[in-house]
């Protein structure tokens, strides 16, 4: 079911968008040569509690999944596309590295969602460009929301860019709404799908999250169940906002 937040609910929103968006990039000044994965996790665990929030990934089971996600955070280093999981296995980040921090809260009893890809010291010039990319990917997606505007525009628009830059958006991923929980209707696609999806209205919340792959979109499951990798292991970026429907545009909430 798709639903519309009130303007009350907004404001709150808008209050833990920010707490998310600080927190994410705190973590982002700790990636460094050297930092394992698991210590971003526990500076998060840390963070979130200090401000009042709850981890809105730690323990969430998602439709279909034979587990509870057992982290606040997902990383995904350079091949994983989403969901690498902090703490079991940690990854000690190399200079050259590429890594995504992706959480979400709840505060005040309302989820908020996002995820930036910071690179570890010196990347390569193919690594630059694919951050950029994904990064141009969600603003040129979040321009053409609007009331009246469809999921099925956000999936072009986010294509397009991959396309432009010779990269793939992650077959199958997309975005979501958000709010009153952590998953919602409707599903957010980052391809260009068959029909136009479903009509955005003002007050819907949506978390928009394009993943662009560097070589095929391609992708696969690895055993834990939840960490999804390339299909040939070439690297993938991701970057996400939580942003509101409004009449003529779009607010991001995670600022
Ligand atoms: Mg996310
Ligand atoms: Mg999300």
């Amino acid at each position: 079911m798709v639903t519309i937040k009130t303007k009350e609910e907004i404001a709150k929103l808008k209050k833990g968008g920010k707490i998310l968006h600080d927190l994410l990039h705190f973590l982002a000044a700790e990636v460094r040569e050297g930092v394992s994965t698991k210590y971003l996790e526990t500076l998060a665990r840390k963070k979130i509690e200090e401000v009042g929030a709850t981890p809105a990934f730690l323990n969430y089971t998602p439709h279909g999944a034979a587990r509870p996600f057992p982290a606040a955070l997902c990383v995904s280093v350079n091949d994983v596309v989403v969901h690498g999981i902090p703490n079991e296995n940690p990854i000690i980040l190399k200079n050259g590295d590429i890594v995504t921090i992706d959480t979400g809260i709840c505060f005040e009893g309302l989820y908020t969602d996002s995820a930036i890809t910071v690179p570890v010291g010196e990347v390569s010039k193919t690594s630059e460009l694919l951050l950029k990319a994904t990064k141009e990917a969600l603003n040129m997606a979040i321009k053409v929301v609007r009331d009246g505007a469809t999921t099925g525009d956000i999936g072009i628009a986010i294509e397009r860019v991959a396309k432009k830059y010779g990269f793939s958006p992650a077959e199958d991923l997309g975005g979501h709404g958000v709010g009153y929980s952590q998953h919602e209707d409707p599903f957010i696609p980052n391809f260009k799908m068959r029909g136009k999806g479903v009509v955005l209205k003002e007050g819907m919340v949506l978390a928009v999250e394009p993943m662009l792959n560097e070589g095929t979109s391609r992708v696969e499951f690895l055993s834990d169940g939840y960490t999804v990798v390339t299909a040939d292991g070439k690297r993938s970026a991701h970057f996400e906002h939580t942003i509101v429907v409004t009449k003529n545009g779009a607010e991001i909430l995670t600022l």
